[in-house]
């Protein structure tokens, strides 16, 4: 396994820009955040940490997790799960999407060593059976409950969950088939209020009493949020803290493992992207990634990102700022991204802008729509553009 936090000197940002005076844009990988985000994250969470893979697959990032101590991935496709175990061999998997092909079961378990996965209909606790063929000295059951819409940025409310009266049922029936038998829910994505987990546990813990099911798992999902420009979300122990009291209120048996499938407070900070400025208008920038590139949630989900601008050849940049929107480089009209990204006001044709926290759904939701999917990659020293739970202790350390 590489060690990259002990790799020789990476560029930082500014170099490698003022180097290569790149055309296309620029994938900059910060290993020594990713692994120091896992570190604060692994240290923090009392239990296990299931890295969400979708999140962000990129190879490094899964190296630089590992290196921080993540030893479990939450795979939701036979592709993610053939990536993370051809990668990280010793790696645990475990399959937690709630309606998987026949095909991807069969492969998982049989060559990929896989032994948990997700169910939240009696078709799908079927399918897994008849897949596994029954091989029930092995295999885990987590019975994904379904929550109500709750306050997360990303509502995850609407498609996947077992409302709790088939909860207990399915919980039920899991005991009787599964070795392990686990409850798992998804608060949403970028939640900020910590007592989203202890109505969650709530919720569990009243389905959990009805189906009078011992558990061995119970998996608190992701959701953990990370900042953004005006979004300083409370510090990760209050989460923790919420966690603690939520799960202490329960009857669980003493065994009973608690998990959690963070994806984006493990890799958001860990990735920025630098695009080249084509052309302005008035307010307007005209750069070359937009959202169907890595900047789909700065578009209608309208989040907010970090930026900076990198002026290379010496030339000055004003100290006043102005409020930009930026508009992607495809011919629709919705690759437009508001903003506001506030950048030096001569921001101009030739300038490139860095643009930070998109490690997490940003480089992985890229798509080839208008032919501009090339991109570069660079793995590079800088701190991430904005404050990042555990880095500064690094920093401080170093
Ligand atoms: C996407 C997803 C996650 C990760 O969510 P984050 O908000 O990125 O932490 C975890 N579990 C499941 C089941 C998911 O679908």
């Amino acid at each position: 396994m590489t060690h990259i936090r002990f790799r020789p000197v990476l560029p930082t940002v500014q170099d490698f820009v003022s180097a290569e005076q790149p055309d296309l844009p620029v994938h900059c990988l910060r290993p020594a955040v990713l692994t120091r985000s896992a570190e604060h994250f692994v240290e923090a969470f009392p239990g296990s940490v299931l890295y969400a893979v979708k999140c962000n697959p990129d190879p490094a990032v899964l190296d630089a997790l590992w290196a921080g101590g993540v030893r479990h991935f939450d795979c939701a496709s036979v592709q993610e799960v053939r990536l993370v175990r051809r990668l990280l061999p010793e790696s645990a998997i475990h399959f937690m999407h709630p309606v998987k092909s026949r095909a991807a079961i069969r492969e998982a378990w049989e060559w990929h060593g896989v032994r948990d996965f997700v169910i939240d209909s009696a078709a799908e606790l079927a399918k897994v059976l008849q897949e596994t063929r029954g091989a029930f000295g092995e295999l885990g059951l987590v019975v994904r409950l379904a929550l109500p819409k709750g306050g997360a940025v990303y509502d995850l409310s609407g498609k996947f969950g077992a409302e709790p009266g088939e909860a207990v049922r399915l919980l039920r029936m899991a005991r009787a088939v599964a070795h392990r038998v686990g409850l798992c829910f998804h608060v949403g994505s970028q939640c900020l209020d910590p007592a989203a987990w202890e109505r969650a546990l709530t919720r569990a813990g009243r389905v959990l009493d009805e189906s009078g099911v011992d558990i061995d798992i119970l998996d608190v999902g992701g959701g953990f949020p990370v900042s953004y420009p005006d979004v300083e979300p409370p510090p990760l122990a209050a989460f923790m803290a919420a966690i603690v009291r939520g799960v202490a209120a329960l009857d669980l048996p003493a065994a009973c493992e608690l998990w959690c499938e963070p994806g984006r407070a493990l890799v958001a900070a860990g990735q920025s992207v630098v695009v080249r400025v084509e052309g302005r208008r008035a307010g307007h920038l005209f750069v070359n990634d937009g959202i169907y590139g890595s900047l789909s949630d700065a578009g209608a989900p309208g989040f907010r990102f970090p930026c900076r601008l990198i002026r290379t050849g010496g030339d000055p940049v004003a100290d006043e700022t102005t409020a930009f929107s930026l508009f992607g480089p495809t011919c629709d009209s919705a690759d437009r991204m508001e903003g506001p990204f506030l950048l030096p006001a001569d921001a101009r044709e030739g300038d490139w802008i860095e643009i930070g926290q998109l490690g997490a759904y940003g480089t992985s939701l890229r798509t080839a729509f208008n032919g501009f999917d090339e991109a570069l990659r660079a793995e590079v020293r800088d701190p991430p553009l904005l404050e990042t739970p555990g880095y500064a202790a690094l920093e401080r350390a170093a």
